[in-house]
């Protein structure tokens, strides 16, 4: 469920204040508009009604997706100024919301921590580009018979990987880190052998034929 109140905004252009509806809590997964709604800039953007600028109405906002593993902050930009004192409020707010969840349902990692909303938009529209890759990966998964390994989403995040890998072979032996390296380098060759356009997949590929070196995987999640 998502909230929004009313808050008494201004212009920039400093007009007489008038109350506005504006957006504080949003859950991405159940609330796909509202998602949207920050991929387009629109979010809580609010048309002047003597002078008809449209602005942000800058108030703090939380973006929460469990299914994403997301939790933000979004602070006006301005609050920047004074980062160490809002990092401090977030953890403690987050603390507190993550006290009032069973524990199955705890987040692995930190939140977020955005000044402006446009942080927040730019990741969302760089993860639903992600998003539309895995789409076509689980379709030639199917058709290939591969399996698909989860890892941790957080994790992947961090490393602009992806948290769904193409497997060869079937899910049930799933082996040594290094046998599962294997079979993952095999599946995504595989699987861009059949469509070579998934950027992000590509890009994985290359890093993981470079650092031969290098025999782990990416951790799968910690609550699983
Ligand atoms: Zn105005």
């Amino acid at each position: 469920m998502s909230f929004k109140g009313l808050v008494e905004m201004r212009c920039p252009g400093g007009c007489q204040p008038f109350e506005a509806e504006v957006w504080s809590f949003v859950r991405g997964d159940r609330d796909p508009d509202l998602r949207e709604k920050i991929m387009a800039g629109e979010m809580n953007l609010l048309i002047c009604p003597e002078c008809n600028q449209t602005f942000y109405g800058e108030e703090p906002l939380i973006y929460y997706d469990p299914s994403m593993e997301l939790f933000a902050f979004v602070f006006p930009a301005s609050y920047e100024k004074e980062k160490s004192r809002w990092q401090e409020k977030m953890e403690a707010d987050f603390a507190n919301f993550q006290a009032s969840l069973p524990e199955a349902q705890w987040l692995h990692d930190a939140p977020l921590l955005f000044f402006g909303i446009e942080g927040l938009q730019q990741m969302l529209v760089e993860e639903q580009g992600l998003l539309d890759e895995v789409e076509v990966i689980e379709h030639i998964c199917v058709a290939l018979g591969l399996s698909l390994y989860r890892s941790c989403i957080s994790y992947a995040r961090k490393r602009h990987i992806p948290s769904l890998l193409p497997l060869d072979g079937a899910v049930e032996s799933m082996g040594k880190a290094e046998r599962l390296r294997d079979r993952i380098l095999k599946g995504l060759r595989k699987v861009l052998a059949t469509n070579g356009q998934m950027e992000t997949y590509r890009n994985y590929l290359a890093e993981l034929e470079k650092n031969t070196q290098d025999k782990s995987i990416p951790p799968t999640c910690k609550k699983q």
